[in-house]
């Protein structure tokens, strides 16, 4: 079975990429130096970034993420390197023999985290949109919609970074992804002045 966009995430999340180097050999220092083993190097002058950042060599250029890591050292493409690095790390990810049951689950998780991601965009555009709104408005308190920028600037930034920070939560939240429809009603209704949809309740 071919590995989806999704599980090459998961691999990404789960196996670090400081973790991974120095289980491969390359340990890198405090700092996240290490010998590049892509050329010949004396001196560390790999950087290995923590989480699922990646790597970096000052030397030689080559850098990429975890998966590229193991398939460059290994010689493998992008789906054996993932494959190994299941293998390697025991990671919970099933790649074949999957029952009917799991097959149907992992389409469904496939699917969640499409609409997620879906969900990212829209949600960040709107309340962007209206952030910007928001900033324009609390430069002049003469401003009609002053009031409103006072209220619901920090609520706006808040909401933005709970999508960077918790999109999950956010979107298994109906009500907060239902603001999302009302805050998007309340730009349309931004320039006719009707005070239709002023007040978006906190
Ligand atoms: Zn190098």
């Amino acid at each position: 079975m071919r590995l989806c966009k999704e599980e090459y995430r998961e691999i990404k999340e789960m196996v670090g990429m400081r973790q991974a180097a120095g289980f491969y050999g390359y340990h890198p220092d405090r700092r996240g130096n290490c010998i590049c083993p892509f050329h010949q190097d004396r001196h560390p002058s790999m950087k290995i970034y923590p989480h699922d950042r990646g790597y970096y060599c000052f030397s030689c250029g080559s850098g990429g993420d975890v998966i590229n890591f193991v398939g460059r050292l290994y010689g493998l493409d992008n789906e054996q390197a993932a494959k190994k690095l299941i293998n390697d790390f025991s990671l919970p990810i099933k790649t074949e023999g999957l029952s009917y049951k799991e097959n149907r689950e992992r389409s469904k998780r496939i699917r969640k985290q499409k609409q997620m991601k879906e969900f990212y965009t829209y949600a960040k555009n709107i309340l962007s949109v209206y952030r910007q709104m928001l900033c324009d408005a609390i430069r002049n308190p003469e401003d009609p919609d002053f009031t409103e920028a006072c209220q619901e600037l920090s609520i706006v930034e808040y909401r933005l970074s709970c999508l960077d920070t918790d999109l999950e939560d956010y979107f298994n939240d109906e009500k907060a992804v239902r603001k999302i429809g009302e805050v998007r009603e309340r730009i349309t209704g931004w320039h006719e002045g009707t005070g239709a949809g002023r007040t978006i309740p906190g």
